[in-house]
């Protein structure tokens, strides 16, 4: 089977600086390094609407290789299908707040259950109620 025979990651020099190297993860993965891609999606957004939407911090861009190309979808085609926005605000809030797992880089600090703050509470008080009665 030729599936086979794909390595999952290897690394290409990027296709518009042909300086960079750029990790390809998937089939079919454009190889662009994150500045060029940078620089492809920072044009002016005419529709107020997607203005709105892609209007999140630029370090999320270039944290995600996903963002990125949701955005130079919008850029291609002049619109994004309602599935794709409401994808674009979900990883961006997910990014944003740094609870998203992040679908390019599977480093395996960010696996890490977050601790929770501020130790365990003492028990055993709560458990003593009165009880009423017969
Ligand atoms: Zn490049």
């Amino acid at each position: 089977m030729p599936e086979m025979v794909w390595k999952p990651k290897y690394k290409q020099l990027c296709a518009i600086c042909r300086k960079s190297h750029v990790l390809i993860i998937s089939r079919g993965q454009f190889p662009i390094c994150t500045s060029c891609s940078m620089r492809e999606i920072n044009k002016p957004i005419e529709d107020p609407k997607f203005r709105k939407l892609f209007d999140i911090d630029q370090k999320l861009y270039e944290e995600s290789s996903f963002l990125r190309s949701i955005k130079s979808n919008y850029l291609r085609f002049g619109s994004l299908s309602e599935k794709q926005i409401e994808v674009f605000r979900k990883v961006a809030g997910e990014l944003a707040t740094g609870t998203g797992k992040k679908p390019e880089t599977a480093s395996s600090d960010t696996q890490k259950p977050r601790a929770k703050p501020g130790g365990s509470k003492p028990a055993g008080r709560q458990s003593r109620v009165k009880r009423p009665g017969p």
